[in-house]
């Protein structure tokens, strides 16, 4: 079995983190992660620094803000180049410098320096570098812009991630990982793998939106992961669809983030295992005879029924969607523990 050893302790892999964007997981409580088993969670320095929290987080660190021990990705603002400023030009712009964001009347300045220095105030266990993420859609052109900005801030990233933990001890430092573009493009993705694994990191991300009409982009994550080295983590961000990690843990990726367990949960859809296959249940009156104590042993299904929690979605929304939310983080902990096996 494949693991890493990080700041908060070893890490068994492969390994799925759900999202805490602003250091809390939706629909349920802080001090209910640890005993959900999860391997870990994803914050967001972006969003961190948008809402002004890096101050009050830097004092202990963020996992001491969030009362928990299990390991901590920074994610850094790249995906939001995309789903922001790529979508809508007056909300920013990107300049081989770095990004401007720019909502509300408020302006937020991310350079790849800022954006490492920012993740290790956060105390994270993994640090991502600043990107370009682009969405597989778009032109050549742009694409290769994006692969060169990419490049060029991954090599300042590692700068001042060298500068800014040269005095820590190996135990302290964080992982620091690379983010590879290209879009759908081959040629783009080997060119931006081959410079950033030159620039020696911990781990390589598959970077850019995954997807294409709902399905997953299966040619180019298989060429991407083979374009890592083997003793790297691999790292297929944004991935979550449990049909689709189990696809991208056979092309050899570690890790794994994604907004579905926990959105998911609050839009009624849950996942079980039956009869050894994955079943997703949006709850709705048809599913009723499904016996969801003999699937799962966690607190909504050893003290509910799936009509009982469709009638609490009507009557006590929260409580209904934090127990889905507990539900399927119990699903994806189960999920990676027997991906560990095959
Ligand atoms: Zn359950």
């Amino acid at each position: 079995m494949k693991n890493i050893k990080l700041k908060s302790g070893k890490l068994k892999l492969p390994a799925f983190f759900p999202d805490a964007t602003y250091g809390q997981i939706k629909g349920i409580e802080n001090n209910e992660i640890e005993k959900l088993k999860i391997d870990g969670v994803v914050v967001n320095a972006y969003h961190l620094i948008k809402a002004g929290k890096i101050k009050e987080i830097e004092k202990g660190g963020v996992h001491k803000y969030m009362g928990i021990k299990i390991p901590v990705i920074s994610d850094s603002g790249g995906f939001q180049v995309m789903s922001l400023i790529h979508k809508n030009s007056e909300l920013g712009e990107i300049t081989d410098e770095g990004v401007i964001f720019l909502l509300a009347g408020k302006r937020i300045d991310l350079t790849p320096e800022k954006c490492i220095e920012m993740q290790i105030k956060l105390g994270s266990d993994i640090i991502m570098c600043l990107d370009e993420c682009t969405h597989s859609e778009l032109d050549e052109k742009r694409q290769k812009k994006a692969v060169e900005r990419t490049i060029q801030w991954a090599e300042r990233c590692k700068k001042e991630f060298m500068r800014l933990t040269s005095k820590m001890s190996e135990k302290d430092k964080p992982k620091l990982f690379a983010i590879i573009q290209g879009g759908q493009n081959k040629k783009l993705r080997k060119k931006c793998a081959k410079e950033l694994v030159k620039l020696d990191f911990d781990g390589y991300a598959f970077g850019g939106f995954p997807m294409k009409n709902g399905k997953l982009l299966k040619g180019i994550l298989k060429y991407t992961a083979g374009l890592i080295p083997d003793d790297k983590l691999k790292y297929a961000m944004g991935i979550g669809k449990p049909e689709d990690i189990i696809e991208c843990v056979k092309m050899g990726y570690d890790l794994f983030d994604c907004v579905i367990p926990t959105r998911d949960a609050r839009h009624k859809r849950l996942f079980f295992f039956q009869n050894g296959k994955i079943q997703e249940i949006n709850v709705r009156k048809k599913y009723f005879t499904i016996n969801i104590s003999k699937l799962c042993k966690c607190e909504l299904c050893r003290n509910y029924s799936l009509e009982q929690l469709y009638e609490m979605f009507k009557n006590n929304y929260d409580k209904a969607a934090r127990l889905a939310t507990i539900h399927n983080l119990t699903f994806y902990s189960g999920l990676m523990r027997r991906l560990r096996v095959l």
